[in-house]
């Protein structure tokens, strides 16, 4: 059996590498570059490293397949970081990961209209388990696993030197932290104590509560989707359920739709986007906030006879495992359903 000890000073200090070997049959996945492994794909793990620590991944017939990083408790016990057997994965490594993953944003760092996106975007950019933000001045970190965030000071030091952001901020208050048996940690990791920044995106401006604000503060995957809708929203009146921070609405409204109606169960939400709405320079009066469960509301709606010319419906996810799917099914169709019947004819629905 092939099983050489391979040593790293990839975390500051040497140890021995772990290895583990795959069971026949389940090496195909890999072999096609996807970067997870289940704990049903593991044949035996030899000598173990410590939570996120490295270990190598051969198939089952002693072959060099990828290095990784490992953590028993997840079911996803090893998530790859690099196939090239000759790479060393040291702190170097995640450097220049970091840095070509900041490369790639060369295009939204130079829109002068937008000063917030997703710097590092987990297995996209071939950094399972780290997530980073742009903020303006401010980064917004999330370590998702083991792995992750035993690299953290170095991903920090990365991020800090590329970017010399004024403060970066951990929010690694995810569900995945607890499938991999990490308590939640967050708070500023370095630089200026602040809460809240002010963005641009789009050329419009949002309010961003890093602190008690969803996810990292901003649903910045919705960027791309607020400008294309606004692109149809002149003269609209347009409804914008499971709203957040209103940026949907913000942005129809500053390519001249006539009013909107912004809808979020959440109060805290809804006082930001009513700041958001003064930032902006809206018309207060076009603008109508209504905190409300959106399934409820829209009944209500179709009773009273409310019609739109273009409703915008951003649901958060209804189905958070298998089991939920019908359950989930049933309320996508059930949303989307009362949306269109809201609906002018030949109105729109962004969904
Ligand atoms: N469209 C937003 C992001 C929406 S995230 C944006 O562009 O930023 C989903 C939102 O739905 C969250 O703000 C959450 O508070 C809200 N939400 C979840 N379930 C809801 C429900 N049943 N009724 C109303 N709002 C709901």
């Amino acid at each position: 059996m092939l099983l050489k000890t391979v040593t790293s000073s990839g975390f500051g200090s040497t140890y021995s590498m772990g290895i583990v070997k795959l069971k026949k049959g389940r090496e195909k996945s890999l072999r096609h570059r996807h970067p997870w492994i289940y704990s049903g794909a593991i044949e035996t793990v030899d000598s173990a490293p410590e939570m996120g620590g490295l270990v190598t991944v051969l198939g089952s017939r002693g072959e060099f397949l990828a290095r990784g990083y490992y953590n028993e408790n997840s079911r996803i016990p090893v998530r790859v970081l690099e196939y090239d057997e000759e790479v060393e994965i040291d702190a170097d490594w995640w450097r220049a990961k970091i840095s070509a993953a900041i490369d790639a944003r060369a295009v939204l760092s130079a829109d002068a209209g937008t000063d917030a996106y997703r710097l590092v975007n987990s297995e996209a950019d071939q950094l399972p388990g780290l997530v980073a933000d742009r903020y303006g001045e401010v980064i917004v970190v999330q370590f998702r696993t083991a792995g992750a965030d035993r690299m953290r000071d170095t991903i920090v030091k990365a991020l800090t030197e590329e970017l010399e952001p004024r403060t970066v901020i951990e929010r690694s208050d995810t569900a995945s932290r607890a499938r991999e048996g990490l308590a939640p940690s967050t708070g500023v990791l370095q630089g200026d104590e602040l809460e809240e920044a002010e963005i641009l995106e789009n050329g419009r401006r949002f309010g961003v509560d890093f602190t008690g604000g969803q996810k990292t503060g901003f649903y910045l995957d919705q960027r791309g989707n607020r400008r294309h809708v606004a692109a149809f929203a002149s003269g609209c009146r347009v409804l914008d359920a499971f709203a957040y921070t209103g940026a949907f609405a913000i942005n129809a409204l500053a390519q001249g739709a006539q009013s909107a109606t912004i809808v979020d169960s959440s109060a805290v939400a809804l006082r930001m986007a009513e700041e958001n709405i003064a930032r902006n320079d809206i018309d207060t009066s076009k603008v109508e906030f209504v905190q409300a469960d959106v399934f409820e509301l829209l009944r209500t709606y179709r009773t009273e006879g409310r019609r739109y010319d273009m409703v915008v419906l951003d649901p958060p996810k209804f189905a958070l495992s298998r089991h939920q799917l019908d359950k989930a099914m049933r309320g996508y169709k059930d949303v989307n359903m009362l949306a269109m019947q809201l609906l002018e004819p030949g109105g729109i629905l962004a969904t």
